[in-house]
């Protein structure tokens, strides 16, 4: 629980809630809930036309080419025109008008730099990028759904999608995905050497010729099982430990939650596990499943949702089970490595799941990550742990 007399929060976080806080209701019909989404929406309206206008610096050169321009447009002209309306709807609302003038003007603004019909120049250098294109996409697909479903199925009822560091771990979020281009550069690095420096083995060409859903299968089992090595490393060797605890940092979890990662924890976590799936051999479509399934898995466990999935939580790591491993109880540390098959934690005996039970508290005992972004990226550096 926080501490009452300790304001933690980032400065971001403050900022923002003077901004735009206010002591009216945030139920439905307040014109809280339209407010926020119109402020969302027209961030992330703004941010699209600003892609379109700059795609030479703003979007990933490998992506370009995968996007179906006319429903990215349709799409984007749809975000400016909802924004608008649910910052209207605001604006009748509330008495506040902070958060329906916020979401109408920037509506407005995307709209009168072209909205979804800015005119793309046929040919792009290819130079270092920024991935906003990447984050914008992610962030808007990942908040449409795992917003609401945090509303209708929520493990604690009370807990604001603006909880403590929500700031922190949106600019987290912010630069694993803009800086898309050098971490996939760094990541894929150990497996590209590896496999310049193998021959083919004969099990590459076995695995290849496996139906795709087989590949899929074994590529999360091998994932799961090189994910689960390092992650036990990351905590029980002291110095990787002050990395990983800046994941372990967060005092309540949701879907941001899981961003959190220090950027050398994430690059070299997801660089190990790429490793054995290089030398797998898999076929392109299975490989690229798996980094679908991962990318929305990873998302999920750390939700703040509550299903009852029954005996399919002993097969694949629901929101429960990992919200055990961010346990602040003694009992639980070091406990459930896994973050797609519970039942390797109980192969190798780290498993830790009360029935039906759900932790009291999240954290590290003293809160000893700071809660700002910049902090938490020199932590590990300054730390005596
Ligand atoms: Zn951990
Ligand atoms: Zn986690």
């Amino acid at each position: 629980m926080t501490n009452p007399a300790r304001d933690d929060r980032p400065a971001l976080d403050r900022w923002l809630a003077r901004a735009f806080d206010d002591d009216e209701p945030v139920r439905f019909g307040s014109g809280w809930l339209s407010g926020t989404a119109s402020v969302f929406l027209g961030v992330m309206g703004l941010l699209a036309v600003t892609v379109l206008w700059f795609p030479e610096w703003l979007s990933t050169a490998r992506f370009r080419s995968l996007y179906p321009m006319p429903l990215v447009r349709a799409a984007i002209q749809a975000v400016i025109a909802v924004g608008f309306a649910l910052g209207c709807t605001s604006l009748l609302l509330r008495r506040r008008k902070v958060l329906g003038l916020v979401g109408v003007g920037l509506s407005v603004l995307a709209a009168l730099l072209g909205g979804g019909s800015v005119e793309l120049p046929g040919s792009l250098e290819a130079r270092p990028t920024l991935g906003l294109d990447w984050f914008v996409l992610n962030l808007f697909l990942l908040a449409l759904l795992f917003v609401p479903l945090e509303r209708f199925f929520p493990r604690r009822s009370g807990q604001s999608t603006f909880r403590l560091g929500w700031t922190t771990d949106s600019v987290h979020f912010f630069v694993s995905h803009a800086l898309v281009q050098v971490f996939s550069f760094l990541i894929l690095l150990p497996a590209v050497t590896v496999s310049r420096f193998f021959e083919p083995l004969p099990l590459m060409a076995r695995v290849h010729a496996l139906p795709l859903i087989v590949q899929f299968v074994v590529a999360v089992l091998v994932a799961d099982l090189a994910q689960y090595a390092v992650h036990r490393a990351f905590h029980r060797v002291p110095l990787l430990w002050r990395f990983h605890a800046v994941h372990h940092s967060s005092r309540d979890l949701d879907w941001l939650a899981g961003s959190r990662l220090h950027v050398l924890d994430a690059v070299a976590t997801r660089a190990l596990v790429l490793v054995p799936l290089q030398l797998l051999g898999l076929a392109q479509p299975a490989l690229h499943a798996y980094l679908v399934f991962v990318s929305f898995h990873a998302v999920f466990i750390h939700a703040n949702v509550r299903f009852d999935m029954g005996v399919f939580e002993r097969v694949l790591v629901m929101p429960r089970f990992h919200h055990w491993h961010h346990a602040a109880a003694d009992a639980a540390r070091d406990k459930n490595f896994a973050v797609h098959l519970p039942w390797l934690d109980r192969l190798f005996g780290s498993a830790y799941l009360p029935k039906d039970a759900w932790p009291e508290r999240y954290g590290i005992a003293g809160d000893p990550v700071p809660e700002g972004y910049l902090g938490q990226l020199t932590w590990p550096f300054r730390a005596q742990v």
